[in-house]
């Protein structure tokens, strides 16, 4: 694990907007920067990351101090008191003896109120915005091979769910039967609020499951992930009980064209922007433009939704190991949707990809045989 050229990485930046530390609160962060915290949930705050030129300090309190020099053997542990008071005295503690002056803060992650709490410290506390979300975005060969994991087992998950759904099961039993299916199959969790979303339903990019029986002549969109070892995967199928009709064969093709186009021709190089453009332009070119709403992908590592973004506004460059979903969609209000997501990852020439769940969308399941 090369964390400390991660750190490295992020004292150059440090150098470059001129501070002399900085905080990192945010716990996936923390997690890729020293390895503590894979159980901290991503919303909370179980301490500090204290990163300064020749130091590198986790500053945590009773609750996680065991636990923090198992994961976080390269870092300088520094125990604090419970609270943000205790967070203050022991910052402005150390900052003075460093001699520090001005320190960077996770401008996306402090809430204002704690800011507001933790600016009594004797340094300058300066907003900083997505240093560590840069580095995380390019992967290393380690995080690969976990985010292939967690990708072969969502893959392993949809075909399960094409031999178990039929008709008349609701959207819960099958989101409840994906998430057993994976837990006991090794995930360590599910990647986020499972999507099995069926007919009008579907509609909606980010659907909530409901207690709706599935039924024959529907499209069904199902948006699944694991996580292993800390990494995420993000697929989507759409699939059609029964016999496809018109309407549906015309939308799912043209979903398959569009990610097609975007799959064969990203590059490294390229702005997110011009890669979104790679699958919305078959989409609007047939007519369909309005009815995709959203961008064609994210970066997908030790958050779901990370860099680098893919939409049509991002003026942010592909680079090889970037990992990244390719997600085109057709929402019709009253009708249903298709999406087709796959996980890539970026290369010299071109994109893998990842998934490789079959993408076959009529199931003639035993409950329609
Ligand atoms: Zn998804
Ligand atoms: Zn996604």
């Amino acid at each position: 694990m090369n964390r400390r050229a991660r750190v490295e990485k992020l004292r150059r930046m440090l150098n470059e907007q001129g501070l002399d530390g900085i905080l990192i609160t945010q716990p996936r962060n923390s997690l890729y920067l020293s390895g503590f915290g894979p159980s901290v949930q991503p919303d909370e705050i179980a301490g500090a990351l204290l990163i300064t030129e020749d130091d590198s300090i986790l500053m945590t309190s009773f609750i996680y101090l065991e636990q923090a020099e198992r994961e976080a053997p390269a870092f300088r542990l520094f125990k604090v008191e419970r609270g943000d008071e205790g967070m203050v005295k022991a910052l402005s503690g150390l900052l003075e003896e460093m001699g520090a002056k001005r320190v960077g803060f996770e401008a996306e992650h402090l809430t204002f109120a704690r800011y507001q709490k933790w600016a009594s410290i004797a340094a300058e506390l300066v907003a900083t915005s997505g240093l560590v979300e840069e580095i995380r975005a390019i992967k290393d060969q380690e995080e690969i091979e976990a985010i292939r994991r967690a990708v072969a087992l969502a893959d392993e998950t949809s075909a399960h769910l094409r031999e178990y759904i039929r008709p008349g099961l609701t959207e819960r039993e099958v989101v409840w039967e994906a998430e057993v299916y994976m837990r006991q199959r090794g995930a360590e969790k599910i990647a986020f609020d499972l999507i099995v979303a069926g007919g009008p339903n579907g509609a909606l990019p980010h659907a909530t499951t409901t207690e709706r029986a599935l039924r024959e002549g529907e499209p069904i969109v199902i948006d699944i992930g694991a996580r292993v070892e800390s990494y995420h995967s993000d697929l989507t199928r759409t699939i059609y009980l029964g016999e496809p009709d018109a309407k549906f064969q015309e939308v799912y093709t043209l979903v398959r064209r569009a990610q097609e186009s975007a799959l064969g021709g990203i590059r490294a190089g390229m702005k997110g922007k011009e890669a979104d453009g790679l699958a919305r332009q078959v989409i609007e070119e047939a007519g369909y433009g309005e009815y995709f709403g959203h961008g064609l992908g994210h970066g997908v590592g030790l958050a779901v939704h990370e860099k680098p973004r893919v939409t049509q506004t991002s003026e942010e460059e592909l680079q090889p190991g970037m990992t990244l979903t390719v997600e085109p969609g057709i929402y019709i209000p009253g009708w249903g949707g298709v999406r087709i997501e796959d996980l890539v990852v970026i290369g010299e020439e071109g994109v893998e990809v990842l998934s490789k769940a079959s993408k076959e969308p009529t199931l003639l399941s035993p409950g329609i045989l």
